[in-house]
């Protein structure tokens, strides 16, 4: 339960991240709240040879209305955007599922940076943002660009966001029809499945968490949907799945389960 011995740098400035990284290249990882980075440290399974911890960087945290989105700092923690009146009126989803992440103290200090970019496949936040077409600003040695979450997941805790970039930013439409339910044992535990569903002009994006090694959609299903037959389209979303089975549950289970907490995903989302 000791982690290796790493170094350790607190940069005061994005531009300072930025050339840390540059400098120290894959040995360096960026340290945010730590909630999911330190276990994997303790348990051996990450052993990164220094640390950038950008809790003191200005600008980090904080929720601004964007117009069209939601803007919020990559250090913004799962609490502050529970709490956010702005999120809560424009995009409740958003507040509901934070409030949701595992327990207090990890609401305390985990953010949505940090959550968005180690991409578990369990995690909450990764498959509402691919269902919200939301996207993160990362900054890197050659500037500034836009990934939109649809691009951004390419494998198990693996995304687009390169070695040398930090995410700053990350941006999520206002999309009030929206909803995600996940089911889990106990109330603090990890999802078995999730679902997310947001209902726009454009139709239904439904994103499955717990049901591959990326946020997956439920490509069916979003055909499927009509504006008014939940239940229905909810039969597909499992259609083309191969679930893991673990010490959870069954791959069955999981499909069976991403069927019906559809439904609910849609109903709710309908229903706002
Ligand atoms: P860190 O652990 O600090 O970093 C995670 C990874 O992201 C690292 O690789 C780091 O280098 C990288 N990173 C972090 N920030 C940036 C950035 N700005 N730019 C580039 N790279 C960055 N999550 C859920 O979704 N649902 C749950 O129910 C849930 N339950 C949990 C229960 C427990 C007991 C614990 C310990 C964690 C749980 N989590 C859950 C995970 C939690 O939400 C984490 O806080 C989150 O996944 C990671 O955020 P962090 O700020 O702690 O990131």
């Amino acid at each position: 339960m000791i982690p290796m011995a790493f170094d350790y740098d607190r940069p005061t400035s994005v531009a300072d991240a930025v050339r840390l990284l540059g400098t120290h290249g894959d040995g360096a990882k960026i340290l945010a709240g730590g909630h999911s980075l330190l276990p994997m440290m303790k348990l051996r399974l990450a052993g990164p040879e220094r640390l950038i911890d950008i809790s003191q960087i200005p600008g980090m945290t904080g929720i601004r209305d964007d117009g069209s989105h939601i803007a919020l700092g990559a250090m913004t923690t799962h609490r502050s955007v529970a709490e956010s009146d702005l999120v809560q009126a424009a995009c409740p989803a958003l507040a509901e599922t934070a409030a949701g992440i595992g327990d207090m103290q990890v609401r305390n200090r985990g953010t949505i940076g940090g959550s968005v970019v180690h991409a578990d496949p369990h995690a909450d936040l990764p498959a509402l943002l691919v269902a919200l077409g939301g996207e993160v600003v990362a900054e890197g040695p050659n500037g500034q660009r836009t990934i939109a979450a649809d691009d951004l997941y390419t494998d198990y805790l693996t995304t687009s966001v390169t070695p040398d970039e930090l995410v700053t930013e990350v941006r999520v439409p206002k999309v009030r029809q929206s909803a995600y339910i996940k089911f889990n044992r106990r109330s603090q535990d990890w999802a078995i499945v999730g679902v997310a569903a947001a209902l726009t002009d454009k139709g239904a994006r439904i994103v499955l968490t717990g049901v591959g090694s990326t946020p997956v959609r439920a490509t069916a299903a979003e055909a499927a949907w009509n504006g008014s037959n939940a239940a229905e389209a909810a039969q597909q979303a499992a259609e083309g799945l191969n679930p893991p089975s673990d010490t959870s549950a069954s791959g069955e289970y999981r499909s069976h389960l991403a069927r019906v907490l559809t439904r609910r995903a849609l109903e709710a989302a309908a229903a706002r």
